[in-house]
């Protein structure tokens, strides 16, 4: 990924000093080899490039085209405030699974310890980026300033379908998801370690989620989610 100013232009000039290390030292690319860049917002360009040196590189586009790697349904992950390094390791498999926004949510048993300050913030936006990069997608998912889980639930009132994992939940995913086959907009809500507080329970349902189960066994906070993903995207053909 690269700023998508350096894009606009036939002649690609880059002074960033990672970036032509790792062009130059860890993948030893020269002149004549080719790169894709993308600009984290679904353009792609393939550059050629023309010289490098220990400081900069510049090359030329020779194509440019729509990214691929995003899914055609947009996964709106609300997934609860949980501890920093389960928290991370599921952010970043959510990216690769292909969801289009993480919004860290204050569930009633998140712990006050698992809250984010701004560093946090620009780590797991780090994060999602090289997810993003690693796995080809086009764009960058955006990491969203955490939430209450009210106004979580106020947020995601635009999608289409609104879910929320809940082990208690009689109707498996399977089943909301055969009824709504057209959704293009999937809210999913994962709850934090210690589980789902029944007034939020009670919140959500009044708010018209879904509540559904993932089967007879209960999942891990950080599990739950991407077995979600997994299985709608699956279901959708997405
Ligand atoms: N105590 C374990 C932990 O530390 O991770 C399990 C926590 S489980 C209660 C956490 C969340 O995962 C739940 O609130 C729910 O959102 C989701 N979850 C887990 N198993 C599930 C299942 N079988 N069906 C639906 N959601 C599930």
């Amino acid at each position: 990924f690269v700023d998508p100013a350096w894009l606009r232009s036939d002649q690609i000039e880059i002074d960033d000093p990672a970036l032509v290390h790792q062009w130059g030292r860890v993948l030893r690319l020269s002149a004549g080899d080719r790169v894709v860049l993308l600009d984290g917002h679904g353009l792609a360009a393939v550059v050629e490039i023309a010289a490098i040196d220990r400081k900069r590189a510049h090359g030329h586009v020779i194509a440019r085209c729509q990214a691929g790697g995003e899914p055609a349904v947009a996964f709106d992950l609300y997934l609860a405030l949980i501890r920093p390094e389960r928290f991370e390791w599921a952010l970043q498999k959510a990216v690769e699974l292909g969801a289009r926004r993480i919004v860290p949510v204050a569930f009633a048993r998140s712990l006050p310890s698992d809250r984010a300050d701004e560093r946090r913030l620009a780590r797991w936006q780090r994060i999602a980026t090289e997810a993003a990069e690693q796995s080809g997608r086009g764009r960058i998912p955006a990491v969203a300033v955490p939430q209450p889980f009210a106004a979580a639930l106020a947020a995601s009132v635009t999608a289409d379908l609104a879910i929320l994992l809940d082990e208690q939940a009689s109707r498996h995913l399977r089943e909301v998801v055969s009824t709504h086959a057209t959704a293009r907009q999937i809210a999913i809500f994962s709850g934090p370690e210690g589980g789902i507080d029944p007034a939020e329970r009670e919140m959500a349902l009044g708010h018209g989620l879904q509540a559904v189960s993932l089967g007879p066994r209960i999942l891990r906070a950080e599990t739950a989610p991407l077995a979600a993903l997994a299985m709608l995207q699956y279901a959708l053909h997405s």
